[in-house]
């Protein structure tokens, strides 16, 4: 049995197309896996689990479907989606995992994180996510009418562009002494992350033994998946069909 991992697909309702691959993922690779994990930003914004948006609630009428088939599904937050709760997790029939989480697949241990905390010469962002993952700010902005937290999104994502557009590539890259520092620390060889966009496999060493990094890719113009199972993993890239919707 096959255990999938995704991540980044920022699915939005200005992109159809991205949400009717990830629909038909679901329904026929996703169907037969042992596991499905999602690594964060599954969706390019998320202001409560009671917004309506129809787009949304596709994608989570999607995961509910496989859940309730006897797929697994395990989701942890992405920078964009954090604020994903328990009524979500209930209605997608999902499980919530800390970041990082370090899992047993098939004989090795991997250590699965998002990805935005490996990257620690982003000095300006680590701060904005430290203020946006304290409790009584979440608390604060979930109180909001949905109308004003949905503006207040899409201010922050103008900022978060405009910012991004002035920084250098590197800085939006992980720091590979983070990396190596937060592997050793949680004694692992293996890790599996999104975020950055980049898919590649890295190898390297630690201490004197190889490591390796794998880096799932977004969803913006074909899917990207890690397939992992007893012979090891495998990441592919994903072509979108015509007439996905
Ligand atoms: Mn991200």
């Amino acid at each position: 049995m096959t255990t999938l991992f995704i991540s980044d697909l920022h699915l939005d309702a200005s992109r159809p197309d991205i949400t009717g691959q990830f629909v038909e993922f679901l329904r026929e690779q996703a169907t037969g896996a042992e596991f499905l994990y999602i690594l964060g930003d599954l969706f390019e914004a998320w202001v409560g689990d009671d917004d309506p948006e129809p787009e949304k609630q596709r994608a989570v009428a999607a995961l509910r479907a496989l859940s309730d088939s006897g797929v697994p599904v395990y989701f942890m937050h992405g920078n964009r989606d954090f604020l994903i709760g328990a009524r979500f997790a209930r209605e997608a029939g999902c499980t919530l995992l800390p970041d990082p989480c370090r899992v047993s697949l098939h004989g090795s241990e991997v250590l699965l994180m998002h990805g935005d905390t490996l990257c620690t010469d982003d000095v300006e962002y680590q701060a904005f996510r430290e203020m946006t993952r304290d409790p009584s700010w979440q608390q604060q902005f979930l109180s909001l009418p949905l109308a004003q937290r949905l503006a207040m999104a899409e201010e922050a994502r103008a900022e978060s562009l405009a910012s991004t557009r002035g920084k250098p590539e590197s800085i939006m890259d992980v720091n590979q002494q983070a990396v190596v520092e937060t592997m050793r620390e949680e004694k692992v060889r293996l890790l599996l992350h999104g975020h950055t966009h980049r898919p590649a496999v890295h190898d390297f060493e630690i201490d004197g033994r190889a490591a390796q990094r794998i880096v799932l890719g977004d969803w913006y113009t074909q899917g990207s998946v890690v397939y992992w199972d007893d012979s090891g993993f495998r990441l592919e890239s994903l072509p979108r069909t015509e007439g996905a919707h």
